[in-house]
């Protein structure tokens, strides 16, 4: 069943979900999407939080992952110590298309994404985007661990919105308004597993080459693509990136008719 909600609705959602607890927004929309939704996690402790919430209240809620292909081992090993902690998770794991990843690497190499923000937004597309675009047209809603504490870009996120980069799915931000201090207090309280990279210094997780550790007083995410400087700290799968330069490589990849999709 498709339930479809509007821009209206999504406000007025928000407004009666902001203040409450991350689980009343869960509950609801287990309830209301059923099998349509899916929690969307790159293993970071937000995504711990979430599917620790969400798999209390429903233990079939689905869940997915992009494995790009360039993950740390560690992140693959973690996807196991979930599985273990939470019996039955309805865990699935997604992959770009191997075509597209060979006509990548073909035409700009496997590090493309070191010679210029288009090259690593390319990357990011081919391997994460464009896999997470195909599993969205398949939903009528996804939830995200993003907060608006983790970066500019982040600030105005609501609890629920229409995603218009997405085919206007709804996408729901349960933990919008907690700050990085209330994660750790109920990862604590509930004794919930965290990936390993955390207790070596990195504070957000993605793939090997392009995450590093971060130091005191770092934001967040300033171990992602460091050597980058006024770029977005954002790889295209929560936003539009208009950053020009890459979209006709894209299409050279993936084929015009894919591309313009
Ligand atoms: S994070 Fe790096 S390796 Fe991973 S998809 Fe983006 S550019 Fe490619």
């Amino acid at each position: 069943m498709t339930v479809l909600l509007d821009e209206l609705d999504a406000g007025e959602l928000s407004i009666r979900f902001e203040g409450e607890e991350p689980q009343a927004l869960l509950e609801w929309a287990l309830q209301e999407f059923g099998s349509q939704i899916a929690i969307s996690t790159a293993f970071q402790k937000d995504g711990s939080v979430l599917i620790d919430m969400a798999y209390g209240i429903d233990p079939s809620v689905r869940v997915f992952t992009v494995d790009t292909g360039r993950l740390p081992e560690e992140t693959l090993t973690f996807a196991e110590t979930l599985r273990g902690r939470y019996p039955g998770l309805n865990l699935e794991i997604l992959r770009p298309e191997r075509e597209h990843v060979q006509r990548l690497v073909q035409l700009k190499g496997s590090d493309l994404f070191r010679e210029s923000v288009e090259n690593r937004l390319l990357c990011c597309n081919v391997r994460k985007v464009q896999p997470l675009t195909k599993h969205l047209d398949t939903l009528d809603a996804w939830i995200t661990g993003l907060r608006r504490d983790q970066w500019a870009t982040r600030t105005n996120i609501r609890k629920v919105e229409i995603d218009h980069d997405h085919g206007a799915i709804v996408k729901l931000n349960p933990l919008a308004e907690w700050t990085s201090r209330d994660v750790e207090t109920y990862l604590r309280e509930n004794d919930v597993p965290t990936h390993p990279l955390y207790a070596q210094g990195f504070t957000s997780i993605g793939c090997a080459p392009c995450t590093r550790a971060t130091k005191a007083g770092e934001d967040e995410r300033a171990g992602r693509w460091w050597w980058e400087s006024n770029a977005p700290k954002e790889c295209g799968m929560h936003c539009s990136i208009e950053h020009g330069g890459f979209e006709h490589e894209l299409k050279a990849i993936l084929g015009a008719g894919l591309a313009d999709a």
